[in-house]
């Protein structure tokens, strides 16, 4: 197939681009280098430098003829969309709504959301939380997730069909360290550079961290589906920083110290999807542990440095 992958040249994209070039597929990916590195682009993919936000869009795609769009491409930062919720919407709204419309003028038979599941769902007693749960997005970032996600159903309506994909805590290697990343890459930066982690309050705060190669598999699994549907994809497992912080002190056998901060008003206490719809109708499974995927990041952050 054809298959166009915004956002391609960041951490999730990249690796779905190699997933889906080692099966055989012509991928183009499309990202503006915000915040992705040409570096993460697999050079038998095609690169083309351009904005979600830009009008010439729907050229690209009719000319590329995709059959297929996963869209990732997306101002991910939850400070900035605070601080900034124009800019957020400009790109996570408006940009996506522009792909959506390009998408439909060039006859694209698929598209796949890669959405968000703690900052849509908010916090929450019930946990793990399925995607049956109310949402409610403690920030513009989540808001604009969620707002695409009605246009996508809305406006694709006997266009085309649809998977939204709703990421827990997603990490692994190619995340990248800097500004507001994944708390597993700045802890991994860190250990690596033999600084303290920082944790923010007591440490006993959780979250649902999902290997970046279970995402894939699972990503690579709706391509064939025609069934128009909202999926969590997660580990269905709590772990807490104090967990994560324990569990990177076995694996790469450092002593590192740990500094407690102030803790962050507003931040979500508990974060847990659950995944069984996706499970069950899929058959997926998350394959790497908690150990096997932070061992595997590590020795990533290891060869990089
Ligand atoms: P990332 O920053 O590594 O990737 C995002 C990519 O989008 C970057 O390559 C960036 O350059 C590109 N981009 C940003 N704005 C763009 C624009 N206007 N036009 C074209 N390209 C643009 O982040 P990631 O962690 O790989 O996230 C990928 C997707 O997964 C995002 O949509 C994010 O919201 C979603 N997600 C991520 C997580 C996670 O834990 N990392 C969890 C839930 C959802």
């Amino acid at each position: 197939m054809q298959i166009l992958v915004t956002g391609g040249a960041g951490f999730i994209g990249s690796h779905l681009v190699d997933a889906l070039l080692s099966q055989g597929h012509q991928v183009l990916v499309l990202d503006d280098l915000s915040s992705g590195k040409v570096e993460n682009i697999n050079s038998a993919a095609t690169f083309k430098q351009m904005s979600i936000t830009d009008e010439n869009l729907v050229t690209v795609l009719m000319d590329f003829q995709a059959d297929a769009v996963y869209h990732l491409a997306a101002q991910k930062n939850v400070r900035t969309s605070l601080q900034n919720p124009k800019f957020d919407a400009e790109i996570n709204i408006l940009g996506s709504l522009n792909l959506l419309q390009a998408a439909i003028e060039a006859k694209v038979k698929k598209f796949i959301f890669i959405s968000t599941g703690g900052a849509i769902y908010g916090e929450t007693s019930s946990l793990p939380t399925d995607e049956k749960h109310f949402e409610q997005p403690l920030s513009p970032y989540g808001l604009a997730k969620l707002c695409f996600e009605k246009y996508l159903q809305l406006l694709s309506q006997d266009k085309m069909s649809w998977s939204i994909l709703r990421l827990a805590n997603v990490y692994g290697p190619r995340q990248d360290p800097q500004g507001e990343a994944g708390v597993i890459a700045i802890f991994l930066d860190n250990i690596l550079k033999d600084l303290p982690l920082k944790i923010n309050g007591d440490g006993k705060q959780t979250r649902d961290y999902v290997y970046v190669a279970d995402v894939v598999s699972a990503a690579i699994k709706v391509l064939a589906s025609e069934k128009n549907d909202i999926y969590n994809i997660a580990t269905s497992t709590e772990k807490s920083l104090l967990d994560l912080a324990d569990t990177l002190q076995k694996i790469t056998q450092k002593d590192f110290e740990i500094i407690h901060q102030e803790a962050i008003s507003g931040e979500v206490r508990r974060s847990c999807l659950s995944a069984e719809k996706f499970q069950t109708q899929f058959s997926w499974q998350a394959e790497h542990d908690f150990t096997t995927g932070l061992s595997l990041t590590y020795k990533w952050f290891q060869t990089r440095l």
